[in-house]
């Protein structure tokens, strides 16, 4: 510290001010613990509400409002063709939408009397925080929790100098709709935008490198969505990987191996996340970093440095913000000397496409690799009545037991509306219920819930496997 810092003393600071950061804050705040946020921008919400989550579900939901309208046709309703203006699309997503729940942040932390300090923070040692910017000053803690989150990843080839090609941030922006968009990565981000993007009217050309789409995810979960894509994507090229980007005049020239290149007017690169541990001043403390540039944590969100926490997409995978608000309540009962520990069996995964995708727990292909004896129910949405309704047969609910007790250990669900569905199966999960329960449990019928209960009956009366 130099002579004249201004120096702030607190209990609990929390550096970065997304969902993880933001619900350590407010729970410190619950139990009576002074607590700060500094963060780099100021306002609370992060990558999520900024540049993530939200403001793609919101442009997710206008591509299922598109895809609703064409599909109603099929029962004789024609609403012509759409006309999209993006001034006020991005207006109502930021405004409406990302504003208000901004606007909520900054009052909860308000009426819980969490500070807010706006600049970038370092550690200094294990117990201040330098903070830059127009609030220039020191915090002193005796406890803090690091949660600065991540970025996307751009590998070298593809890092090319030109805002014709797009991170999922710029993405998000909308620019224009481009009349060709080459997608580059078919996990999460690349196809929750594409289909965002094909639906506004662009040609996407998706390109995953490894052999299908979801890399990790259940195979039957991922049929009907690469169906859909196949339908809406221009082309989808698996096993095939970026060369090289360059910029000839108004386009992007991408080398596709083993492909003659090919021009799009912009590219999005969606090839992954990486944690934020650089500038930090971590070095200065007692944290340590584990494979890939992640920060070690226990159980408690501890690091190896007794005073500091870290919670989110810094501590790894998954990289969900649900995981890292768990995770910032647990790291703030445990400074408050509560007995709290991130020992969730079951966080669940949504991929918010058309049709989307949930799963959590463990899949059947992890419990062949774990050799693990299990009983699995597929229940096809072709013979749900709430599915035919709204002309959505294409969907699956996948049940996955132990053989021996029939434990719920994993469920998978695609169909629209599975990021809902998937909670009941994280409930049954967490609180060990059995095949039993659940299909002894009235479902309100005709609901999508329904396909839940169907495998468990399908498993307690001898069927699928
Ligand atoms: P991802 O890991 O989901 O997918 C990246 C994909 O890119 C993989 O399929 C990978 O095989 C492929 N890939 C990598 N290098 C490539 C290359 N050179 N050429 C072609 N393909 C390549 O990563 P993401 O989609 O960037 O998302 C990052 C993280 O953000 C996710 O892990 C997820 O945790 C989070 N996220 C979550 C949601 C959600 O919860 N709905 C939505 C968006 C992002």
């Amino acid at each position: 510290m130099v002579m004249g810092d201004l120096v702030t003393e607190v209990e609990v600071a929390v550096l970065g001010g997304g969902p993880g950061g933001y619900s350590a804050a407010f729970r410190c705040a619950e139990l009576g613990l002074e607590t700060v946020i500094v963060e780099s921008s100021k306002r609370l919400g992060g990558a999520c509400l900024y540049e993530g989550c939200i403001p793609s579900k919101a442009l997710l939901h206008v591509a299922a409002v598109l895809g609703e309208a064409e599909r109603a046709e099929e029962f004789g309703i024609d609403f012509g063709e759409a006309r999209i203006s993006l001034d006020p699309l991005r207006k109502w997503k930021t405004d409406r939408v990302v504003g208000k729940l901004s606007r909520g942040l900054a009052s909860v932390a308000k009426a819980k009397g969490v500070q807010v300090i706006g600049g970038r923070g370092a550690f200094e040692d294990s117990r201040s925080i330098r903070v830059g910017g127009d609030e220039p000053q020191v915090v002193r803690f005796k406890h803090a929790v690091v949660a600065v989150g991540s970025l996307p990843v751009l590998p070298p080839g593809l890092a090319l100098q030109s805002e014709r090609v797009m991170d999922s941030t710029a993405a998000l922006e909308v620019p224009d709709v481009p009349e060709r968009l080459l997608v580059i990565g078919g996990g999460y981000i690349g196809l929750e935008l594409g289909q965002v993007y094909a639906a506004l009217g662009s040609r996407v050309t998706l390109v995953e490198m490894t052999d299908g789409l979801l890399p990790g995810a259940d195979r039957d979960l991922v049929q009907p969505l690469a169906r859909r894509c196949e339908k809406l994507f221009a082309a989808v090229h698996l096993k095939t990987k970026v060369a090289a980007l360059t910029e000839v005049g108004d386009t992007i020239e991408a080398t596709m191996e083993g492909q003659d290149s090919q021009a799009f007017d912009r590219v999005l690169v969606a090839v992954g996340r990486r944690a934020v541990t650089d500038s930090l001043g971590l070095e200065t403390t007692k944290i340590k970093l584990a494979d890939r540039g992640f920060v070690l944590v226990d159980e408690h969100c501890r690091t190896r440095d007794p005073h500091i926490y870290a919670v989110g997409d810094l501590t790894g995978e998954p990289m969900l913000a649900h995981r890292a608000m768990r995770q910032g309540r647990v790291a703030a009962e445990c400074i408050a000397g509560r007995p709290s520990a991130f020992d969730n069996v079951a966080v669940p995964a949504v991929v918010f496409t058309d049709p989307e995708v949930a799963w959590c727990g463990v899949m059947e292909f992890q419990a062949q690799e774990a050799g693990r004896p299990v009983k699995v129910a597929k229940f096809s949405w072709a013979a749900s009545g709430r599915a035919a309704t709204l002309g959505r047969s294409d969907g699956l609910t996948k049940l996955i037991v132990d053989a021996a007790t029939g434990r719920v250990l994993g469920v998978g669900i695609t169909g629209p509306g599975a990021g809902e569905l998937i909670a009941e199966a994280a409930l049954a999960i967490e609180t060990a219920l059995t095949a039993e329960d659940l299909a002894l449990t009235i479902h309100a019928h005709p609901t999508l819930s329904e396909g839940l209960m169907e495998a468990a009956e399908s498993l307690l009366h001898g069927g699928d496997k």
